[in-house]
């Protein structure tokens, strides 16, 4: 603590605490490695889709802005994703910059979210870096949501903002429906519900948007194979989002991932049939873990598979040795204690981490 009379000095001083207190969010360096990590899709687009893209690329108006208004894109992808009628889109740099808008249109002085956790760490990072309290509830251990902790919670803090992963991440379950509707007729505030992996789980709250007025329905190309894109959607009420959409930096998806994403969705196909054979190898690869002696393999929806396994920290380290990039989730959470979280790979990929893993226990 500095004294009133002792002037901060250094260009640091003007920053705020809660900024200087966070950890940033780290990536490690990936090159050379098999990266089993980040829950990334395996495949990349066959040569013709390629060759479509490259023309695109080309031809494209990079000296214009981008129409903020995306009609093209928003007409894509409300198609793809059935919205009832009278919901509408706001699309982002990826979801996490539309965690960002809405945290920071409900940053009013005071306001919480809130967040079952372990889930998604960004909804933590970016409540403190938007000026919002963070309320984090434990899940029970078996990582379905604890409705008597969530319900306290929402009668204590009264929270702006609930985010629901579904299916969450790290753990990769999906929430139980009737607990997650009690959760939106108990919410006073907005409940985000985030399907980033809908690809793998294929079960949505879009079908409640025409019902709920304080839903918000939360999806990403990222996880179903356009990571590098950055494309997040966001769907709800033409009123609701309208506020949020003065959020929203004007310009804030370029020309690039407009016209690139529009093509993929005309080939919709192509992603489906890759998401289809992730699934596939989800299975697989869930039953050869389990069969490993040592491991409790927890039941995914996801892209992704959570297993526990004696001494996380030390296999984890082993695994990295021999090429495999994977997430030691030990430390993060006393509910995560000694977990690893896998991305599923290729089948060729998967076969090097099952042979990692068990030349490291
Ligand atoms: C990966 C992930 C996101 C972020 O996705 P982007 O669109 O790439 O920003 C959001 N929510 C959850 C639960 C995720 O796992």
């Amino acid at each position: 603590m500095n004294s009133a009379d002792q002037p901060q000095s250094g260009p640091l001083h003007v920053l705020r605490d809660e900024i200087r207190e966070l950890a940033g969010y780290a990536v490690p360096p990936s090159a050379g490695f098999v990266k089993l990590d980040a829950m990334e899709n395996p495949y990349g687009l066959p040569q013709e889709l390629k060759r479509r893209i490259a023309a695109l690329v080309a031809a494209a108006a990079l000296n214009r802005y981008p129409d903020p208004s995306a009609p093209d894109l928003k007409a894509a992808l409300a198609k793809e994703m059935a919205l009832p009628r009278g919901i509408e889109l706001l699309l982002g740099n990826g979801s996490d910059e539309i965690i960002q808008m809405l945290a920071l249109a409900a940053a009013r002085p005071g306001a919480v979210l809130l967040a079952p956790e372990p889930s998604f760490v960004m909804y933590r990072i970016l409540a403190r870096v938007c000026g919002l309290r963070y309320a984090g509830v434990p899940l029970a251990p078996d990582f379905s949501l604890d409705l008597k902790a969530m319900q306290a919670a929402i009668d204590e803090h009264r929270p702006a903002l609930i985010f629901l992963a579904y299916p969450n991440n790290p753990t990769g379950n999906l929430f139980d429906e009737a607990a997650m509707d009690e959760m939106l007729g108990a919410a006073s505030g907005l409940v985000v519900v985030d399907e980033a992996y809908h690809p793998f789980a294929r079960k949505s709250f879009v079908g409640r948007l025409g019902s709920r007025g304080n839903l918000l329905v939360m999806r990403t190309l990222s996880k179903l194979g356009l990571a590098g894109l950055r494309l997040g959607m966001l769907a709800g009420s033409r009123e609701l989002l309208a506020e949020i959409d003065k959020v929203r930096l004007p310009y804030n998806v370029g020309v690039l991932t407009q016209l690139v994403a529009v093509e993929v969705l005309r080939h919709g196909d192509v992603l489906d049939a890759q998401a289809a054979a992730i699934r596939r190898e989800r299975s697989r690869l869930a039953k050869a873990l389990a069969a490993i002696d040592g491991t409790t393999v927890f039941e995914s929806a996801a892209n992704f598979i959570l297993f526990r396994v004696g001494q996380a920290a030390r296999v984890c380290a082993g695994i990295k040795a021999r090429g495999v990039l994977v997430k030691s989730l030990d430390g993060g959470h006393p509910l995560l204690a000694d977990c690893v979280r896998v991305s599923v790979g290729t089948p060729p990929q998967n076969d090097l981490f099952l042979a990692a893993l068990r030349e490291s226990l």
